[in-house]
């Protein structure tokens, strides 16, 4: 059973650069604020690992490191975040049409974002990060990478942009060590969670 402190409903985004350390981050939010991950990369590298049909249609797009298919991303997230009150959306929305498929979604289920956190870093700074990670993924390639970049400053630039002109948006400077940056961002999400004003849920 939820605890009361986390009965309300809290629903954001956390945007950034691939190997800004948004996933360390996401885990230990979730964990502290009793928040459901909804992580669009996690759910199609498991659709993919099980060899889904959704998994066999995104896999050739992560591999190149593209977008997959807005139909496909947005079905899953839609199906997560019916289930979730509060949840916290890592890597989605990437596209502006995305932002305005979840904008569709959360109308629906008459719930409103509470937030958007950008944490960012400069792309010398994240390039450096993923040549260091232990576990290498497949899309990690200095090639892939820098398709990935590019694709987060063409396709994800005017998704900031909307959130900041919305008054949704809050930035958090990653290039720190991940205990400075946790610490803003906990502070903002404690924050976020005490003033109900932007959070509206369905009456059960
Ligand atoms: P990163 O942010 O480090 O690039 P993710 O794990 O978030 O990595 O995503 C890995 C890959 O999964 C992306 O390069 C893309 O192919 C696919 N993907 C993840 N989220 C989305 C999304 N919202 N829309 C389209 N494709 C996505």
């Amino acid at each position: 059973m939820q605890s009361a402190a986390h009965a309300a409903g809290l629903g954001l985004v956390l945007i950034g650069p691939p190997g800004v350390g948004k996933g360390t981050q996401a885990a230990q939010l979730r964990e502290e604020f009793g928040l459901a991950h909804i992580a669009t990369g996690d759910l199609l590298r498991d659709h993919r690992a099980r060899g889904t049909d959704l998994g066999c249609r995104a896999a050739p797009y992560m591999s190149d490191g593209r977008l997959v298919p807005d139909d496909l991303v947005v079905a899953m997230v839609r199906e997560r975040i019916h289930e979730n009150v509060r949840f916290l959306l890592d890597g989605f929305p990437r596209t502006l049409d995305q932002a305005h498929a979840l904008a569709d979604v959360l109308l629906l289920e008459d719930r409103r974002l509470t937030a958007v956190v950008l944490i960012e870093a400069p792309d010398d700074v994240v390039v450096e990060r993923i040549a260091g990670r232990k576990e290498g993924r497949d899309d990690d390639d200095a090639a892939t990478v820098r398709r990935r970049l590019e694709v987060f400053h063409t396709s994800t630039a005017p998704v900031i942009a909307h959130y900041e002109t919305l008054g949704l948006l809050h930035r958090i400077d990653a290039a720190r060590p991940i205990g400075e940056v946790y610490a803003d961002a906990e502070r903002l999400l404690r924050g976020l969670d005490g003033s109900r004003s932007r959070v509206s849920i369905t009456a059960p």
